[in-house]
């Protein structure tokens, strides 16, 4: 049995041929008429035959939107409204409730003008397994999915590729296994929610490699153990969060791991000591991190690069050059936090929808940057210190969240930390820290203070270090810093 508290009803997800998924989602999407270029909104569940219908709209040159499920009524109208897809493909219970607020239906199209808003369609798992199959008319991707950013920093931004010919995909898969030596006919299992981008592009890859796919409907610790025991996956892609709940509940996680040629990591730091941890579990040569956005991918970390310089994310990915700038545009010296810009191959080029303001900001040339800040070792590895709207200015000094956090982290029995400033007339911001203990251990503040005293310079040591729970977090896993999750769990605790 599993090691972790196994749930009875936790059901082992089937192992599938990923070519007959694609053939079934091409099915669905030439019956409802669409065309290349075209946009479809996908709001379904983590399914088999998501992945199908995604991967063929990819593949057909069709834009997929693909939107969380449980998005909330006005968040998901925000992205219908933005997207302006000329179909959307839903649960059936999720095109009920859009049909409700939009008046509109399916299935079939092309009567009602675009201009009425989107076709609606609802489909079941069931009803796309029981669709014949039909070939997509290319091998290689001509498009990838219009995923929303997460919304760490405030509105979602739809990151847009364009429509390209099969030549196109071919040096993105080309990419892609380069930068993680991916291997062909591998068993791939899907733990994360497919309308993200990182999840989908390896589940994608392994599909397109003849791998076979399996995908957990939600994450769950348990399961993804039961999985893992069960259907021995060589490949696998998840984010810190994840590992620390399997980590967290698992009596042998070296059991756990022990079938995966590939772990890949991203999306939020992981803490050093849950890295090591994992390290020593997986088998030799497995966990790598990456860095990357919904926008596209900065960096590779096989296992060695890290163990080298525990933190880092890694090195420019093949085929990209990573330049840390100062506010004036001057390249920073290695050792000097600046704004992480990386140099990019043509097919990796974006615009966020109907943005041109944005993407103009966002690239230089044939650089870009999301604004994520870092620094670059002597070796050329990126040391990420969060975002600008994160920096702590306390008593004139600045202050990095992240590398405070890094040291937290490295404070027996904390197992999750965030770092923030809190409006104080003294300091103008006053440095406070949320840490969650590891299941069973004591923590007091005045202790992890005392550690941190020993290791880090007066102005970076928290003045209040609260014991918490949980952390407000985004359903990606993120500390959620926008807004004010943080501060309110500050005057609730102070
Ligand atoms: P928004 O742009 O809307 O604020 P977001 O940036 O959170 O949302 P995503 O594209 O989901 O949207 O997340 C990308 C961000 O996640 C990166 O810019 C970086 O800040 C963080 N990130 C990704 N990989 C890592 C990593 N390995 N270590 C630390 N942080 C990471």
């Amino acid at each position: 049995m599993t090691g972790t508290a196994a749930r009875e009803d936790a059901a082992t997800p089937d192992l599938l041929d990923a070519e007959p998924l694609i053939a079934r989602g091409t099915t669905c999407l030439r019956r409802l008429g669409l065309r290349a270029e075209e946009r479809v909104a996908v709001l379904l569940d983590n399914d088999p035959t998501t992945f199908g219908v995604l991967a063929a709209a990819c593949l057909e040159g069709i834009v997929p939107v693909p939107l969380p499920g449980d998005l909330g009524g006005p968040e998901a109208d925000e992205i219908l409204a933005d997207a302006a897809p000329v179909a959307v493909v839903a649960t059936p219970e999720r095109a009920r409730r859009l049909a409700a607020r939009h008046g509109r239906r399916g299935p079939r199209r092309r009567t009602p003008p675009p201009s009425a808003g989107p076709l609606l369609h609802a489909v079941t798992p069931d009803d796309l397994r029981a669709l014949p199959p039909t070939d997509p008319s290319a091998s290689w991707p001509r498009t990838r999915p219009m995923a929303y950013t997460s919304g760490t920093t405030g509105r979602r931004k739809g990151v847009h590729v364009g429509v390209h010919d099969a030549a196109w995909g071919e040096e993105v898969v080309a990419d892609e296994h380069a930068a993680f030596d991916r291997r062909h006919g591998d068993r791939h299992l899907v733990v994360s929610p497919l309308y993200h981008s990182g999840p989908f592009r390896f589940a994608l890859v392994s599909a397109l490699l003849g791998g076979r796919i399996a995908v957990l409907p939600r994450f769950d610790a348990a399961a993804w153990s039961q999985a893992l025991r069960t259907l021995r996956p060589t490949s696998l892609f998840c984010v810190p969060t994840q590992l620390h709940r399997l980590a967290a509940g698992s009596d042998d996680l070296t059991e756990d791991l022990a079938s995966l040629d590939l772990l890949a990591h991203a999306g939020a730091p992981c803490p050093v000591p849950l890295k090591e941890r994992v390290l020593r579990a997986a088998p030799d040569g497995a966990v790598w991190e990456f860095y990357g956005a919904t926008e596209g991918q900065f960096t590779t970390c096989p296992p060695a690069d890290w163990t080298a310089a525990p933190g880092t994310v890694g090195r420019a990915r093949p085929g990209r050059r990573l330049v840390v700038r100062r506010d004036d545009g001057s390249v920073a010296p290695s050792g000097e936090v600046g704004t992480v810009w990386a140099h990019v191959p043509d097919h990796a080029r974006f615009s966020y929808w109907r943005d041109p303001a944005r993407t103009t900001a966002a690239w230089d040339g044939d650089a870009f940057t999301v604004g994520d800040l870092g620094h670059l070792d002597d070796a050329g590895r990126l040391f990420l210190a969060g975002r600008p709207g994160d920096l702590v200015i306390t008593g004139g000094v600045n202050v990095y969240p992240a590398e405070v956090e890094r040291f937290l982290l490295g404070v027996p029995g904390v197992a999750e930390a965030a770092v923030f400033g809190v409006p104080d007339d003294d300091w103008g911001q006053r440095l406070v820290a949320a840490v969650v203990p590891w299941p069973g251990a004591e923590l007091d503040a005045a202790t992890v203070r005392a550690t941190l005293a020993r290791q880090l310079g007066r102005a970076k040591v928290p003045k209040d270090v609260l014991v918490v729970a949980e952390l407000p977090r985004t359903p990606t896993g993120k500390v959620r810093r926008a807004g004010n999750a943080l501060v309110e769990l500050w005057r609730s605790g102070a």
